[in-house]
């Protein structure tokens, strides 16, 4: 069977990551595991370990590539220093976000490119079809007219693409446990935040307001959930921003004992911190309380005894209650907090980090985006996750199409506010048009360069900056265990920590001999609005046992 070397480039941008540098995402590890299940002899690496060995490619027939459309000059980068793989008739495959654009696809040198999700394509070609080989398939696929579902390929300068996969079902969901094994291929992966997926897919299948579009017919609010999936004027579902719920469907929970498994595996392999991963973390069980597909963002309520089950296993395995792993969750809606949520979070998740999605504190803004949550809702959450214990990230967004200079001040107006609730971190994006989204087609010409709007969004973003910092300095004097990393890039005589139960960059003066350990730390300084500088008090123990 063919060798195939998976290479993570997920944003790596134009070829070196800037933040997020203690990320290790599910796409590539789910693509390698699935990969072996059909036979292959797969292995995952960091895109890093590849640029700057390139020779390792030599031992492989299949280069598979996982990025996003923001990684478009790393992906070059790393294709050109392939060239003598590709001389040698070694076979390019690209997936993960990036392949949704088309214009993207047309710029990469590829053989064959997945588009959406994976699972079904992938059995639909090696079991229904009986490739035996990406060779086969490309020499096939290559020759026929069709091109199936899911699967794009190159003919000359021409992308020619059998559009979007299918949605995976249940019965091909979560049949295998993302690669285990190549995690310790990552650099410092006992210090990374290690991503494990419990939720396929978003509930938020409302739509935004696009008007000349919109015939405002009502069937995407339906009591029918499943028809809530098909809007007549084509509008994709979800937030205006975001193509989750039109690419990986509507939510799907994954059942309680495999995450279990696999966040074992994890730690007993030295990872130390694990994020359930989710579009949203409260739709986890959700799906078992309706008949039908889960399609509403806000009914029925989170499935609290799932939840807990969930929580109850992994805060039990021993390292998590021995304090020496963390669990903490991604995202979650407002719509779904409760008193009752926020108790069950706060039972098995106190101190550790939750993102939580705010965008704009102008319920116009919201509403015309599609967002299942108003600006009240959120604060409301805030409030009643501080209250259990949780330390609420909250993201902000800026750039909307149709946004004003009053929407910019609301959201502006908001920022005292957090800082009395309690949010630890405000996390501020500029919007992007994204492939296969509601605003794909909104460009430049759209957006307003209204010189008022650029003078209140620079007052935003530095709002923002100047909340993060003040919350770093009132960090000062405290105690957190963090897991030590690394010696810093620049500068050698530091080390970098990250807390162990999220939070910011910590960097360190001590001995390099400490990589690889837990430690107390006291944080003695801020260095900017996301670094702080910390002591080490003790020692708490050793990660890494042969590093
Ligand atoms: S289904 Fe489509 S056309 Fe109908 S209300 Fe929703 S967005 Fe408008
Ligand atoms: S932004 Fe979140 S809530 Fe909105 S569609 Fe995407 S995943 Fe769903």
């Amino acid at each position: 069977m063919e060798k195939v070397l998976v290479i993570d480039a997920n944003a790596r941008c134009s070829g070196k990551r800037f933040a997020t540098l203690d990320v290790i995402g599910v796409g590539p590890r789910l693509i390698t595991a699935l990969l072996k299940s059909y036979g292959f002899e797969a292995v995952l690496h960091p895109y890093e370990n590849i640029i700057n060995n390139p020779k390792l490619v030599k031992n492989y027939d299949v280069v598979a590539v996982s990025f996003m459309v923001s990684d478009i000059v790393a992906v070059q980068k790393l294709l050109k220093s392939l060239k003598r793989f590709r001389e040698n008739r070694g076979l390019v495959v690209l997936g993960g976000p990036g392949t949704l654009d088309e214009d993207v696809l047309k710029i990469l040198d590829f053989d064959v490119a997945f588009i959406g999700e994976a699972e079904y394509t992938f059995h639909y070609l090696f079991h229904r079809c009986g490739y035996r080989s990406f060779r086969e398939l490309v020499h096939e696929i290559g020759n026929s007219r069709e091109v199936p579902k899911g699967l794009a390929i190159k003919r000359g300068n021409n992308v020619v693409s059998g559009g979007l996969g299918y949605w995976v079902p249940k019965d091909l969901l979560f049949k295998v446990i993302p690669e285990i094994n190549d995690v310790k291929n990552y650099p410092y992966y006992w210090a990374c935040r290690i991503y494990v997926e419990v939720v396929r897919g978003c509930s938020n299948f409302c739509r935004p307001s696009i008007t000349g579009l919109c015939s405002e017919c009502g069937i995407c609010n339906s009591k029918d959930l499943s028809k809530r999936v098909v809007c007549p004027a084509g509008i994709p579902p979800g937030c205006g921003y975001c193509n989750v719920p039109l690419v990986h469907g509507y939510a799907r929970s994954r059942d309680i004992y495999s995450i279990v498994e696999e966040v074992h595996k994890l730690i007993d392999l030295g990872a130390t911190r694990i994020v359930l991963s989710a579009p949203d973390f409260l739709d986890f069980g959700r799906d078992a309380k309706v008949q039908d597909i889960l399609t509403d963002p806000c009914n029925p309520s989170p499935n609290i005894d799932m939840i807990e089950k969930l929580l109850e296993e992994l805060t039990n395995i021993e390292q998590v209650s021995e304090g020496k792993a963390s669990i903490s969750i991604e995202n979650i809606k407002a719509c779904l907090v409760n008193r009752e949520v926020a108790e069950v979070l706060g039972k098995y998740l106190k101190n550790t980090a939750i993102y939580i999605g705010l965008e704009s504190c102008s319920n116009k803004l919201l509403n015309i985006v599609g967002r299942p949550s108003k600006c009240e809702d959120v604060l409301n959450a805030i409030k009643l996750l501080v209250n259990k214990g949780l330390r609420p990230y909250v993201y902000l967004i800026h750039g909307l199409p149709h946004e004003d200079v009053e929407d910019i001040k609301k959201t502006i107006g908001v920022i005292p506010l957090l800082k009395d609730l309690g949010v630890e971190r405000i996390v501020l994006y500029r919007f992007r048009s994204l492939p296969r989204t509601a605003f794909e087609k909104i460009d430049k010409v759209v957006e307003a360069i209204d010189p008022e709007i650029v003078k209140y969004r620079e007052i935003l973003k530095e709002e923002v900056r100047k909340f993060n910092s003040y919350r770093k300095m009132e960090l000062i004097g405290r105690h957190i265990d963090v897991v030590i990393a690394s010696k810093h890039h620049k500068h050698q005589h530091y080390l970098v920590g990250y807390p162990l139960t999220h939070g910011p960059v910590t960097l360190i003066k001590t001995s390099k001999r400490y990589i690889g350990y837990l430690a107390r730390v006291k944080i003695v300084k801020a260095l900017s609005d996301r670094i702080v500088l910390g002591e080490i008090i003790h020692i708490k123990q050793k990660i890494v046992k042969n590093l």
